[in-house]
């Protein structure tokens, strides 16, 4: 359980359900949220109190509405963060995008300029894996 509610003060928690003090109703089943609601008159699954004083009543309204606007305030605050997370990704897949193209890039000069290079070196190493290719062959006899 967490800290103890300050809803407690107006009934007895039964663990789980309440016993209301002002009209003496128990009931099996139900937290802190379910005892508010019979206090304020709130909620469609609860038998709403008819001794609870006026004050009472008006405060444990006014606690579930902020209750509720908490719920809110999360669900759009965690709708907020996701945005925001992704609109991080997408920054840094424009980042690795532009990576990919850099290399891409830099992959392709090389290449051309290998070529330019390479044509002894690439015939020298052609014919190493081609001695390979030979050995293996004469190994395979
Ligand atoms: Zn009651």
């Amino acid at each position: 359980m967490a800290e103890r509610d300050l809803v407690w003060e107006h009934g007895e928690n039964k663990h789980p359900g309440f016993r209301c003090k002002y009209c003496l109703r128990e009931k099996k089943g139900g937290g802190a949220t379910r005892f508010k609601e019979h206090l304020a008159g709130r909620g469609r699954e609860v038998v709403h109190c008819d001794h609870v004083p006026v004050e009472v009543r008006d405060y444990f309204r006014c606690e579930l509405d902020r209750i509720q606007g908490r719920k809110k305030a999360i669900a759009e605050e965690k709708y907020r963060k996701e945005q925001a997370a992704s609109h991080i990704d997408l920054t840094s897949d424009d980042e690795l995008a532009e990576a990919i193209a850099l290399s891409k890039a830099e992959a392709e000069f090389r290449r051309r300029t290998g070529d330019r290079y390479g044509h002894g070196g690439g015939s020298g190493s052609g014919g190493g894996s081609g001695g390979i290719k030979v050995s293996l062959g004469e190994l395979l006899r």
